[in-house]
Order: structure tokens, then sequence, then C-alpha cells
């Protein structure tokens, strides 16, 4: 086989079609949809099972986000390599209705539990809310899982938690164990560990579109849960690597940055491989083979073997990109 160098990947978004989702994809991140039905997510890097990214343009078009993984290992992920499956998950959210309540274990709790994927702490950004949308993240006042499984039990659990209305600009921090529910009007992007271990505690009493409500794991949520965990807040942003870079999280499963681009900036380069997604303005991205540029809503995945690329903002408006990377 022909060696093949890396260049910046863009890959196709996976959707998701949830009863809970709009169509903010189309108006609020330019897409064109499907003309029916609710889109709930859109997968922007993923490599979970069937769930695949898949390289859009280039010498590697075609090519899924596993298969690099395996092919170019260390390329890819720098030190992180070897890995099973590609350990990030980028997506966008739009929430029509609430979310349910719930939690995801930790790594340690999810190999005790004989669970095939990880543990789960994500992050959300915040890119459109309507005016008293809600996010509900961690507990009020300190709770015991005693009272928790009472307070679920009698229908209560939502006096017990934190909640707050974000404002777009805004970052969560969710580590594995904390309590949350995305609340309805909401467009945001989600950064997370590749897993899909769920606990859901609480659906607002809804039903699913068989006209049943949809299975809770209450017993596993109340194992999962770190009771510790106080009112979430919003993250506050603290000064980056550069003028123009926010550090947003830094956790023992990524780090997560805000990039704002007024003049051109070189990203990338330094052994670690970076997902880079644009929340405002467009950009050209150096080495990429689209000749569209990278616009508002879209994805693009720099290899740890790069060399640094730069990143130049298109038109008048500053470009606002998140970048989330390995620890
Ligand atoms: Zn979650």
């Amino acid at each position: 086989m022909a060696a093949v160098t890396l260049y910046p990947l863009r890959f196709r978004p996976l959707y998701k079609q949830y009863l809970w989702g709009g169509r903010r994809f189309e108006t609020h991140l330019g897409r064109k949809l499907p003309p029916d039905g609710p889109f709930a997510e859109s997968w922007e890097v993923a490599d979970h099972g069937q769930d695949q990214s898949i390289v859009e343009a280039g010498p590697l078009a075609g090519t899924t986000l596993h298969e690099l993984v395996a092919r170019f290992g260390h390329h890819l992920l720098g030190r992180h390599h070897p890995q099973p499956r590609f350990p990030l998950l980028l997506k966008y959210l739009d929430a029509n209705q609430p979310l349910s309540v719930q939690v995801h274990p930790d790594d340690a709790l999810a190999r005790r539990m004989g669970l095939d994927d990880p543990g789960k702490t994500e992050a959300w950004c915040v890119l459109h809310a309507e005016p008293g949308s809600l996010i509900w993240a961690g507990f009020r006042e300190p709770i015991d899982p005693e009272r928790l499984r009472r307070a679920v039990a009698e229908g209560k659990l939502e006096a017990c938690l934190h909640r707050f209305s974000p404002a777009p600009g805004q970052c969560v921090f969710l580590p594995a164990g904390t309590v949350h529910a995305l609340g309805q009007g909401l467009l945001v992007a989600e950064i997370q560990q590749t897993s899909d271990n769920t606990f859901r505690l609480y659906d607002w009493n809804r039903v699913g579109p068989d006209g049943r409500p949809r299975p809770l794991h209450v017993e596993e949520a109340i194992q999962a849960i770190n009771y510790d965990q106080g009112p979430v807040q919003p993250a506050a942003p603290r000064p980056g690597e550069a003028t123009h870079i926010e550090r947003l999280v830094r956790c023992d499963k990524f780090v997560l940055d805000r990039l704002r681009l007024a003049t051109p900036q070189m990203a990338g380069g330094d052994g670690r491989c970076h997902i880079l997604t644009v929340i405002q303005g467009a950009i050209h991205v150096e080495g990429d083979p689209e000749q569209a540029p990278l616009r508002l809503g879209s994805t693009v995945l720099l290899p740890a073997a790069l060399s640094p690329v730069q990143l130049e903002p298109l038109g008048d408006e500053t470009a606002v990109l998140l970048d989330a990377c390995l620890p």
C-alpha cells in the first residue's frame, strides 16, 4: 500500500433522529437536512461501533475513523496510541424537549459493571438558547442515596437538582457521576468520552414512541452518582497558551479550549490530535483538501503527526472555534 500522508480530516455528519430533536442544524448551522422529521444529534467525530465518521475528501475519502485509528496509530493519536477506538466523540445536540435526567458512570464503575464502553465525562458549549431554557446539573443541596431514592420514588427529583438558564457561549463541564439534564430550546456542542453508558433517573413522566415509559436505571444511577457533586455552574474560562486561546475545561479525559481568530493563527503541530469545530464565522484550514471554507457547525480533525497548520478567518466576523484534544 502506498504511504498516505495525513492531512486535516473532515468527516460526514452522522445524524440521529430522536423525537426530542428539531431543525436547528438547518436553521442555525446552515445544514441541508432531509425535509421531514426532527434531527436531535449530529455526530461530527465518532468511532463508536456501527456509528463511524467517514472521511469526506482527499486520498483517505471513504475511510472510517476506526480504520484511521488502526492504520495510523500514533500518527493520529500521538502519545495516546494505542487505543481500542478513537477516545473522544464530538456532537451537536438540538433539544426541543428536555432530555431525561441522567448520569454516566466513570471508567472504574463501567469496568466493574462489565460494560463494553468506558465511563463518560462530557462538556457542553451552548451555541443557542431560547429564553427561559434550562440546564439541570448537580445537586442543589447535599444528598445521600436513601434520600435520593425516596425523591425518585415520589417524583420529586427535580426539586433536588441545581438548575440555571444558560447563555450562548457558556460551557458546562459534567464529570462522570454528575446528575444532569439538557432542557428544551438549546443547541449545544458536546465533547465526551466515546461511550454510550447512560443511566436514566427520571424521564419527566413521558412515554416513548411506543406509548410506554422508557426504562429507567435507578439502581445503576444510584451507584454511579457522585454525591459530593454540588451545584454545577458554567465553567469560568481561564487564560490559554496564547492571547486568542481560552481554556474552558481541563480534565483527565480531554482539554477543551476556545479560539478567537481575528487574524490567522497556527494550530496543531504539538504532537496531539485536535478536534476543531467552528461555533462562529468561518475559516480556511491550511492543507484541507476541500475547497469550501470550514463554516459554522463544521469540524476538522488535525492528526497528531501534522505540522502546525494555519487557520485563517474568512470575512469580517471574528471566527470562534472549540479545540478539543486529549490531555
Ligand atoms: Zn450526558
